[in-house]
């Protein structure tokens, strides 16, 4: 963003105006005009901040705006970095534009590459990505258009002209005559490519693209927010199936292990693919699954933590106060080595399971307040995103879970001495598809998800530690574990049909 001063005028004042109302500073009214209401909002805002108070908006007065700011309002510009890079670069290749490698760098080519989509979206040239150039990047991301049938048309002149085909058309678009398109009805367009990206790093942001993306392209997946990250992220559930036997995967409980969410995402528009058009996943047919199970997913289980370690939050209070925490684990590096959720509280050590026995251990540990990863918080369920994954459990009649980390290729199928039926012969259908190796637990570890699972339903439940490596495992292994994994997950929910 450019340094703002008054008498400035233009659209970038009108962002700045509403962030500073959102964090109750009143500007006046929002018109663009840097007057000297403005400037004494911005001057309160400063002081508040523990900024100096010049009245001048510069990086820092920006940086700490950035948390009152909409994400279509952060634009970004030439020497920009960083995950919203990323994504604006994967849009603009998807759109037929090369911004050159996808780093998340704003350089030449990307910014050659954004005027060029400027220009030929009619829009002002000027290599910024504001609102309006990302309103026009968004069909990139979602893998969709709306388009309103005109007379004359047919499926096959609309699917020429979007590069998709008739049969993509009616999947979205289902209907009993698939001959009948209606003047003045509005279609969903399916773009000629995958929704779900397996090249660029994850944020809140991202995933929530994706889940719009993926419920427009197949209308038979369910979307719901099943409660807010601290922040305000949504946590979203997607859902696939209409069989009597309910099964769960969740991903990304530790943000450093961020890749899983990819993993879920791209097995759900695979699953959705394959039944749309009579196909097979993981060698049983989509049809067979889908009308046997219901798929529950919650892809992104910790979201303001993998913004953490993606970038995405890397300004204001949020960050800053993060940073605090982490400077009290010197070993640990920030925010790679980052797991818990952005107060600090590993959400995989906060479930009812044994909880006061993970708490001794941890504290022994020396883990005996917020930080990276390991503290159990201050209670079981203290944090908003395990007590949605507790109550949207409670909710349902989950047959079989399994939740999502890295690293290690290992299956564990157990808890202490709970031993739910058919776990052990599921687990070594999984173990067997993807080479990953069986061990029951972790000895002396309590108060996780699949814990909680276990003891309070006696069901099967697993996590799958995923890949080999260093958390966080690189984006280019994900073909890798994709592959070793797609068994593991058609199996979570084969092995319950008869
Ligand atoms: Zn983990």
């Amino acid at each position: 963003m450019r340094t703002l001063r008054r008498g400035d005028r233009g659209e970038d004042v009108k962002v700045l105006q509403r962030a500073l109302k959102r964090a109750g500073f009143d500007a006046g009214t929002i018109d663009g005009i840097f007057g000297s209401r403005t400037e004494a909002a911005v001057r309160a805002f400063q002081r508040a901040n523990g900024l100096q108070v010049d009245g001048i908006v510069g990086p820092k007065t920006w940086a700490a705006l950035a948390p009152y700011m909409a994400v279509e309002e952060s634009w970004l510009r030439k020497g920009d970095r960083g995950p919203y890079v990323q994504m604006i670069q994967l849009a603009l290749e998807r759109a037929g534009f090369s911004p050159g490698a996808l780093d998340g760098i704003f350089g030449t080519r990307t910014d050659a590459a954004v005027r060029a989509f400027q220009k030929a979206n009619g829009l002002q040239v000027d290599g910024i990505v504001g609102e309006r150039t990302l309103t026009a990047l968004k069909p990139y991301l979602t893998g969709y258009v709306e388009y309103t049938v005109k007379r004359g048309d047919t499926l096959s002149a609309i699917a020429r002209r979007y590069g998709t085909t008739v049969e993509a058309l009616l999947i979205a678009n289902p209907r009993e005559n698939p001959n009948l398109i209606y003047a003045g009805e509005t279609l969903i367009i399916p773009l000629p490519f995958d929704v779900v990206p397996t090249n660029i790093a994850y944020t809140s942001e991202l995933t929530e693209l994706i889940a719009e993306g993926l419920t427009a392209r197949y209308p038979f997946l369910t979307r719901s927010t099943i409660g807010n990250s601290i922040t305000g992220s949504p946590l979203l559930a997607l859902t696939i199936g209409s069989g009597s036997k309910h099964v769960f995967y969740n991903a990304s409980h530790h943000a450093n292990e961020w890749i899983t969410t990819p993993i879920l995402l791209k097995y759900l528009e695979d699953y959705a693919d394959a039944f749309a058009t009579g196909g097979r996943i993981g060698g049983v047919a989509a049809s067979r699954l889908y009308s046997g199970t219901t798929l529950h997913i919650v892809p992104l289980v910790n979201p303001d933590g993998v913004d953490l370690v993606t970038g995405a939050i890397d300004s204001g209070s949020y960050y800053q106060s993060a940073r605090t925490l982490a400077a009290a684990y010197p070993a640990i590096p920030f925010p790679s080595g980052w797991k818990a959720n952005i107060r600090g509280v590993d959400l995989n050590c906060n479930y009812p399971a044994d909880w006061e026995k993970e708490r001794e251990i941890k504290f022994a540990q020396g883990y005996t307040k917020p930080g990276p990863q390991n503290y159990v918080g201050t209670a079981a369920l203290s944090e908003p995103e395990t007590r949605a994954l507790y109550d949207y459990t409670r909710a349902h009649d989950f047959a079989l879970t399994l939740s999502y980390h890295t690293q290690g290729r290992v299956i564990y199928w157990k808890y202490q001495e709970y031993e739910p039926e058919n776990s052990y012969a599921i687990a070594q259908k999984m173990a067997t598809t993807s080479g990953y190796s069986l061990e029951t637990g972790p000895a002396n570890s309590y108060a996780g998800y699949r814990d909680w699972f276990i003891q309070t339903y006696n069901k099967p439940g697993y996590t799958i530690e995923a890949g080999l490596g260093t958390n966080p495992l690189p984006i280019s292994q994900f073909n890798t574990i994709y592959r070793d994994n797609i068994g593991i997950l058609t199996t979570g929910m084969d092995a319950l049909l008869s």
